[in-house]
């Protein structure tokens, strides 16, 4: 675009007349249709001449001291500054460029904006800038096609097919008169009336073909070669039609192509690929130099042009010819808004395949992401289809996990690999996930390609992919952990058992001693042999707790399954646990008058754990009441304290196994956080529920129930 000019507006000579002769300048200058403008060193204006108001609309004055650069288009301020730079370093250089100046309506306009340095000449002392108006030219349609550059791209809107067929015949005679190689890829209709016009023009078509000067194609059937999946596919465009083109231009200075066939795929509906297919034809102008023609039916192109900014663009298509009815437009102003609303729909198509492209890569990047997510993961990852149940996908980590190559995993079902057991499990977890789209097993058995068995932990979802459903599994290898708990229970058990035998006669011991005291009726021993007696008694519930858990985990705690008559029990207990405390009154309201079924001592233990914490939390109260009563199928036993109560965030944890509430502000409570894991798994085997309720400070009330026996009922086997 900026060349050393060869027609400088102020030529040298002219310069010398402003110096010589101020009459004449002064009147070139103010009767001159150009602005002149001069620049000192610092690149301020120093002087503009009046013709300024009636081409950009301001007065003189106003810019007078501003910069220079201050009326330049943001696009052309590069090639501007670069020009001023260029110029200002050497004395009496001259460069001159096309580039848009502002209006003070805000509008732009295009001027050819020449600068000569003429800094070093007495009485000027500036750089004298020249710029005439240069709109029209550039924003009018093209009409000479020997004028057109050999990398144009410029987009033709047309209403009716003459003319676009007089602009067609206009590019492509001008181009085989010149002795350019013409590609036209057209509809069979276009490429017949487009030969009819050549040959009544006077072109030899079939010799200017064996030539390899004129290459005609149907648009439907090469877009259809180039077509995969609804897109073209840019290898086969690279090798259809990057061929063509490098074929053509061998041993020719210039290749001309009309193309249809975006055009086509846009009035198909498939804007996609018309954008895609665009895009191709921009990649290849990067490697093969070609004007290239597009046309779109005016019709086609309903779609109101892009939000998206249109001063980014304008490279692709480098210039815009409008339809018919530009023509008759008659001002000046008219033609010029028509062509800058083409303009605009030209660039809005390219907006859309810029913003495309960002998409396609945002895509790619996430993709991408996900991708090696999927690939480094250290959770098994399968994806399945719901329909089929078959595995689509698995991640190198599942291979690892089952010891199966990827392949060998796609296309099996879950069960086949050893996840779920059977085919039958199998279908049950689909029906779960088509119903709660969400399933998660905290513990599941895996079978290895060899045999090994691991533990699991898998959370499946059912979600849309691009409006598929699909199913992923995430699975994660829990065996070690599960190992060390497993190790730990077998360390607690042992220990447990350990610590049994000689804590039981440690007790004998005491029992003999206590009775050879009580003969000498010696008090003080007695007192303290009775405290011993209590610390051991406590020991020995320790430890049968801890062995209590380590049989619940390994599912070998035996319950007795007798009827028993559940008033006798509870009022048995209220009055054994009574005998162990001076500080709390237990009350014992109401009773079921029914036979409880299961193991006895195991529902003692439960009361027994509830007694001891209502005593051992409500260390301020003198008062636990215990309530009895049943409904036709239940007997419901609650254990009321007035103690401390249990915030709201502990109340759902504190059945947990090793679970205790631990509050800085109050005191600590001995204890190891089992007996309430106890309670709830002796209640749930019985078939029963155990609850609380609870208020910090106010004290809690601990619910259980249990089935009640009736005669003919058959009982569940614990
Ligand atoms: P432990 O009493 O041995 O710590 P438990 O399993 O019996 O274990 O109880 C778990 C936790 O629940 C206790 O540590 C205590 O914080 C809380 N808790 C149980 N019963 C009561 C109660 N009656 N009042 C207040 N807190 C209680």
């Amino acid at each position: 675009m900026v060349t050393t000019s060869k027609k400088i507006q102020l030529s040298s000579h002219t310069v010398k007349a402003l110096k010589h002769n101020e009459q004449f300048s002064h009147s070139l200058i103010k009767n001159g249709s150009d602005i002149i403008v001069l620049v000192n060193e610092e690149s301020i204006v120093t002087f503009v001449s009046p013709s300024i108001t009636s081409i950009l609309g301001y007065a003189p004055e106003e810019i007078v001291g501003c910069h220079v650069l201050v009326l330049v288009h943001p696009d052309d301020l590069d090639t501007v500054q670069w020009m001023l730079g260029e110029i200002g370093q050497s004395p009496g250089k001259s460069l001159s460029a096309e580039y848009r100046l502002c209006c003070k309506d805000g509008s732009w306009r295009w001027f050819e904006g020449s600068g000569t340095n003429l800094l070093h000449v007495p009485g000027i002392e500036a750089i004298v800038g020249n710029f005439r108006d240069v709109t029209e030219r550039k924003v009018a349609p093209h009409s000479h096609w020997s004028e057109m550059s050999a990398s144009e791209h410029f987009v033709q809107f047309y209403e009716s097919e003459v003319f676009l067929l007089d602009s067609l015949s206009g590019f492509i005679d001008t181009g085989l008169s010149a002795g350019d190689a013409c590609i036209v890829i057209a509809t069979k209709a276009h490429r017949e009336r487009l030969e009819e016009r050549l040959k009544a023009k006077g072109l030899d078509l079939i010799a200017a073909h064996t030539r390899g000067e004129y290459i005609a194609l149907d648009a439907v059937e090469t877009l259809s070669k180039l077509m995969v999946d609804g897109l073209p596919e840019p290898q086969r465009f690279l090798e259809i039609i990057g061929s063509i083109i490098r074929q053509a231009g061998e041993g020719r200075l210039r290749v001309r192509a009309f193309g249809e066939m975006v055009a086509l795929l846009w009035e198909e509906g498939n804007q996609s690929g018309a954008i895609h297919l665009e895009e191709l034809w921009n990649d290849l102008a990067r490697t093969h130099s070609f004007s290239l023609f597009c046309a779109y039916p005016m019709h086609g192109f309903g779609k109101a042009a892009h939000g998206a900014p249109f001063t980014e663009i304008g490279i692709h298509h480098t210039r815009v010819i409008p339809a018919e009815s530009y023509n008759a437009l008659a001002t000046p102003d008219e033609r010029l808004r028509a062509i800058t609303q083409l303009q605009q729909k030209a660039e809005s198509l390219h907006a859309e395949i810029m913003e495309r492209k960002e998409a396609e890569k945002a895509l790619r990047i996430s993709e991408t992401r996900y991708r090696r997510l999927f690939e480094a993961a250290r959770d098994g990852v399968l994806i399945l289809d719901p329909r089929t149940r078959k595995i689509l996908d698995a991640n190198p980590f599942m291979e690892e996990l089952l010891g199966y190559p990827r392949e060998k995993l796609i296309g099996k079902e879950l069960f086949e690999i050893g996840l779920h057991k059977d085919e039958q499990a199998n279908q049950d977890a689909f029906r779960k996930l088509q119903e709660n789209h969400y399933i998660r097993y905290e513990d599941l058995p895996l079978k290895t390609k060899t045999g090994e068995r691991r533990e699991i932990e898998v959370v499946a979802n059912l979600y849309e992919e691009e409006d598929k459903p699909v199913i992923q599994y995430n699975i994660r290898d829990i065996s070690a952990r599960k190992k060390l708990e497993r190790q730990k229970d077998e360390f607690i058990s042992m220990a447990s058992h350990e610590l049994k035998t000689p804590v039981t006669s440690l007790k004998g011991f005491l029992n003999l001693l206590q009775r050879r005291l009580t003969s000498h009726e010696d008090e003080k021993e007695l007192h303290y042999l009775g405290r011993m007696n209590a610390q051991v008694h406590k020991l020995t519930k320790l430890i049968n707790d801890l062995l209590d858990i380590s049989k619940m985990q390994t599912g070998q705690l035996v319950y007795r399954e007798e009827h028993f008559d559940l008033d006798a029990l509870v009022q048995e207990i209220v009055e054994n646990i009574q005998g162990t405390t001076q500080t709390h009154h237990l009350l014992l309201e109401g009773q079921t008058q029914a036979e409880a079924f299961g193991d006895r001592d195991r529902i003692g233990q439960v009361l027994i754990n509830l007694l001891n914490n209502a005593i051992k939390y409500s260390p301020q109260a003198s008062t636990v009441v215990v309530r009895v009563t049943k409904d036709h199928n239940n007997a419901l036993v609650s254990v009321q304290d007035f103690g401390i109560g249990i915030a709201k965030e502990h109340q759902q944890k504190i059945f947990e196994r090793f679970y205790q509430v631990t509050d800085p502000e109050e005191r600590t409570y001995p204890g190891l956080g089992i007996g309430l894991y106890i309670s709830l798994e002796i209640v749930k085997r019985h078939g029963g529920q155990i609850w609380m309720e609870s208020k910090k400070g106010e004290g809690t009330t601990f619910h259980f129930t249990l089935p009640l026996f009736h005669e003919g009922k058959r009982q569940v086997s614990l």
